[in-house]
């Protein structure tokens, strides 16, 4: 280690193999929508939020050093990045501030909920290059190593120019989508089953999007509520085809507090449970 600088990075061949169709990693984020009324500025539901984390406390146990959180931004997100000042090219720094108290909230619910959780500062671990955002993902590894859940959440993040720019939540799972850390599914959590395709909210979702050509999601989307600062359902669309693309299996399923667990999260496309429903955006279509 030592001589390496202290990075800490398995080869893949000395990392114990993992059963076909499951997922080394699984990031997994809860959104906003089921812990926050997002319409407010500043509405964090304390409840919700020990419920979920007791839920992903649960697969941490289960499958230890394989998962990594990231807590949508809710009302506390949103509400630090409507109205920036255009001129002003650090004006997202307050999105730092606000996602790391939505992260210490997560994280003091992990801890209350019997694990080792820590929150990582996004603005921190990544910026924009020329070539595209690249993450340092030295830290987060040796977390897995040690069975630590990263916490995670959107950010500002830095670009090529300087400046800041806000990196929303479902962008953020794009830098766990590394080699190391391969099979990835990213699992995001939701107040929708799926990317719906009817009026109805429980009416049937679309099972699966090719993440080359997202054309058929996105004819499904509906308009953007005026309060909504990441473009709700398009955007999630657009981020996880960009994650699908390098690799990643991602999943938009609805979000249950009552969950008896999660466990299915690990389990082989195929084989999960029958009445939960989801849209998968994956280069692997379901047979
Ligand atoms: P975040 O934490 O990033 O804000 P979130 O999980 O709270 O994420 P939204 O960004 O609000 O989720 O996206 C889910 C919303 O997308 C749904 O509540 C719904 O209003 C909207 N939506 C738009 N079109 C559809 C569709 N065809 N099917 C399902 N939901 C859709």
């Amino acid at each position: 280690r030592g001589a390496r600088g202290g990075a800490v990075s398995t080869p893949a061949a000395a990392r114990p193999s993992v059963p076909a169709g499951e997922p080394r990693t699984l990031v997994v984020k809860v959104g906003g929508s089921l812990v926050s009324d997002k319409r407010t500025d500043d509405h964090l539901d304390a409840a919700a939020v020990r419920a979920y984390a007791a839920l992903v406390a649960d697969l941490v146990r289960t499958f230890p050093g394989r998962t990594v959180f990231v807590a949508g931004g809710g009302a506390l997100g949103h509400g630090a990045v409507r109205g920036l000042d255009a001129a002003d090219g650090f004006a997202a720094l307050g999105l730092t501030r606000a996602t790391f108290a939505v992260k210490w909230a997560w994280t003091a619910a992990f801890r209350e909920a019997g694990i080792r959780a820590l929150p990582l500062q996004v603005t921190a671990m990544c910026a924009d290059q020329p070539s595209g955002a690249v993450a340092d993902l030295t830290v987060v590894r040796r977390l897995l190593a040690e069975g630590v859940l990263p916490v995670l959440s959107g950010d500002c993040i830095l670009t090529a120019d300087g400046g800041l720019r806000i990196h929303g939540s479902d962008h953020v799972p794009g830098m766990l989508v590394d080699g190391s850390l391969a099979p990835v599914r990213i699992v995001t959590l939701t107040d929708v089953p799926g990317i719906l395709t009817g009026t109805g909210p429980g009416g049937p979702v679309l099972p699966w999007v090719d993440p080359d050509d997202p054309s058929s999601a996105h004819a499904l989307v509906w308009e953007t509520a005026p309060w909504d600062t990441s473009d709700a359902m398009r955007g999630k669309v657009d981020a996880l085809a960009a994650h699908a693309r390098r690799g990643a299996e991602c999943v938009i399923t609805r979000g249950d507090r009552a969950s008896a667990s999660l466990h299915h999260l690990f389990a082989p496309m195929d084989q999960w449970p029958a009445d939960v429903p989801h849209t998968l955006i994956s280069r692997t279509r379901p047979a």
